[in-house]
């Protein structure tokens, strides 16, 4: 496998990289901020590629927050932005369910496993949900609602499909309710499978780590909607008319980014070495993908400004 293309410091690939492309598809968490902390550049970075007529589309695996949370997130970090050009896993769920699932009566509603982002992405594209924050789910499980889940009098007949992310009070009712419906033959949905997510202090179990005793219950895999998979893909490109060929994605992670801009076949893969992925990552014989070109960070690029 060719190894990727080092941009950081040569002003002119870096512009013949920039003139390739229309669209940067930006992973955020690891490129543009780590956690609340927005890298040095970033601003000054994305104003280069708009100013170059190019269309940046901002596309990130955390579920917990809708657009408009993530919008109200950009703008507190100084980031212009609008809600058209910002793309999460919440809001893949819940166009995927509206437009390509379809949940139709007896069987329109989602119970999920998430926090509020999910549910406000769900709202807006006029879905039922039950589960998510609700309170009454956040409790431990009693002999009644082992009873009455078996015989399904405590489900909600209306279920068709379930929808886990990350959910930060997961517990033992909750993926019982949720097995429940899975063997009633409800579609089973994850925002994303992230193993892991970084915080400031360190990993911790990402969306993945959510799903996966479901998984591991029923022996199905739920249809991602983060990256990689390609139903994510197919949502984006939905929605922005992208000429693949013409369209980078740029992420830290080869397991998410990388491979989803691989996999999609983009003209492009930018890895940053800003979070997680490291150098030595793709440089081995078992790399699960390899970015096209890489940059120490995304600011790198604002030397094409020297033009
Ligand atoms: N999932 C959660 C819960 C997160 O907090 C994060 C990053 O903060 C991610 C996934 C990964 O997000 P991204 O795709 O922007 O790197
Ligand atoms: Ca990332």
């Amino acid at each position: 496998m060719p190894s990727p293309k080092y941009l950081t410091g040569d002003v002119s690939a870096i512009n013949e990289f920039i003139d390739r492309f229309d669209v940067f598809l930006l992973d955020c968490d690891g490129v543009i901020w780590s956690g609340d902390h927005v890298f040095e550049g970033v601003v000054e970075t994305l104003e280069l590629l708009r100013s170059r007529g190019k269309k940046t589309v901002f596309v990130t695996n955390n579920s917990t927050k809708s657009r408009q949370e993530y919008l109200k997130k950009f703008t507190g970090l100084g980031i212009p932005s609008n809600v058209e050009e910002i793309f999460g896993s919440a809001y893949s769920s819940s166009i995927y369910i509206s437009r390509i699932l379809k949940l139709a009566p007896p069987k329109n509603k989602v119970f999920v496993i998430g926090e509020a982002g999910i549910e406000h992405e769900l709202k807006s594209e006029g879905i039922s949900f039950i589960g998510g924050t609700d309170p009454a789910y956040r409790r431990d499980i009693t002999p009644e609602d082992f009873k009455g889940l078996a015989d399904g009098s405590l489900l909600d007949p209306e279920v068709g499909c379930v929808l886990a992310g990350l959910d930060f009070h997961i517990n033992y009712l909750k993926l019982s309710h949720a097995l429940q419906y899975l063997r009633r033959g409800a579609v089973f949905l994850a925002t994303n499978v992230d193993s892991t997510f970084p915080m400031s202090h360190g990993f911790f179990p990402g969306a993945g780590g959510i799903s996966m005793p479901l998984v591991y219950s029923t022996g199905q895999k739920p249809v991602a909607l983060g990256k990689p998979s390609q139903a994510m893909m197919d949502a984006v490109e939905g929605k922005f008319q992208l000429d693949r060929e013409r369209t980078c994605m740029v992420g830290d992670r080869l397991d998410t980014d990388i491979k989803f801009g691989i996999d999609g076949k983009l003209g492009g893969t930018l890895a940053v070495l800003t979070g997680v992925s490291k150098k030595e990552q793709w440089e081995a014989t078992d790399a699960v993908a390899v970015p096209a070109y890489y940059v120490d960070k995304l600011s790198d690029l604002y030397a094409a400004a020297a033009r």
